[in-house]
């Protein structure tokens, strides 16, 4: 009975194999139509894929001195519209100055002044080193570490010319610079000029809060914020060496104009070395520089 059974069953199976063999047959091509088709959706998708990962890492280019982006968006002739280069980096340029090894190429353009003061939610504190006490000489203690080694190579160049020079002011938050130039508003109504006009003449002196060069922690005051630094050995050696560690002198005489500062011997910027060499042999202030390069 079970093999009866058994063998009608297998009867069965048998009788309608044929049928299932065509279903299973539309079933496989369907699917092998379906495989081609989802691999054709892929493909277009990876393509997309490519050109927005080139778009991305070309706005990346100007952040980041990778090559190989760059090449990349330019081989790729499809985004080639999407992946213009907008602001190439320079490769650095390694130069061997006062001991240290630095980068020629970097470069640090914030304009800050009077009619550029920094954003109200502005990182005072967000990059800074401390500079060693023996190339200090007053109480301020702070620059960008960035520029760090830049600074340090130019004070020990300086030493071993036997130049003394020193590290005067720094960085200063936003609390020093406000009492600076209340201070400076309070000097100048004692000297008798009214009330009314007594900020706007102290600023040319002491910055307004906020539209310090000194809160970037990209400028230096040397050995003695007065009118007895100019001529010195100090003024003298920096005028000519300042730039081989990426300095200019950002308040020059007669250009108080465009700068809105008095003439300030002691007051130096860091901007980047070649850039430093270019805007002396220009013979431009940074205002002039940046706008130049608009
Ligand atoms: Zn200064």
């Amino acid at each position: 009975m079970n093999n009866m059974e058994n063998r009608t069953y297998k009867k069965k199976k048998r009788a309608i194999s044929p049928a299932v063999l065509i279903a299973a047959a539309c079933a496989i091509v369907l699917a092998i139509v379906l495989i081609v088709l989802l691999f054709v959706m892929l493909g277009n998708g990876e393509t997309g894929g490519e050109i927005s990962q080139v778009s991305t890492s070309s706005s990346e280019v100007s952040s980041s001195s990778e090559a190989s982006s760059s090449s990349e968006a330019s081989s790729s002739n499809e985004s080639s519209s999407m992946a213009e280069p907008v602001d190439k980096p320079a490769e650095s340029q390694v130069v061997d100055v006062g001991g240290y090894t630095l980068d020629a190429n970097y470069e640090r353009l914030i304009l800050v002044n009077s009619s550029n003061p920094l954003p109200e939610d502005y990182d005072y504190k967000g990059n800074l080193a401390t500079i060693e006490k023996k190339y200090l000489n007053g109480e301020l203690t702070q620059i960008d570490k960035d520029i760090l080694p830049y600074l340090l190579a130019l004070v020990n160049s300086a030493w071993e010319d036997g130049v003394k020079v020193y590290i005067r002011s720094p960085f200063r938050s936003y609390e020093t610079q406000k009492m600076l130039f209340d201070n400076k508003v309070q000097r100048v109504i004692s000297a008798g000029t009214p009330a009314d006009k007594a900020e706007d003449e102290a600023a040319t002196v002491v910055a307004r809060p906020g539209t310090s060069e000194h809160h970037t922690g990209l400028a230096v005051d040397f050995n003695t914020a007065s009118n007895y630094f100019e001529g010195t050995d100090m003024d003298l050696w920096l005028r000519e060496h300042a730039e081989d560690f990426g300095f200019i002198l950002r308040y020059p005489k007669e250009s108080q104009d465009i700068t809105g500062v008095i003439y300030e011997p002691w007051h130096y910027r860091f901007v980047g070395i070649n850039v430093a060499k270019e805007i002396n042999r220009l013979g431009v202030t940074l205002e002039e520089y940046i706008e130049m390069k608009k």
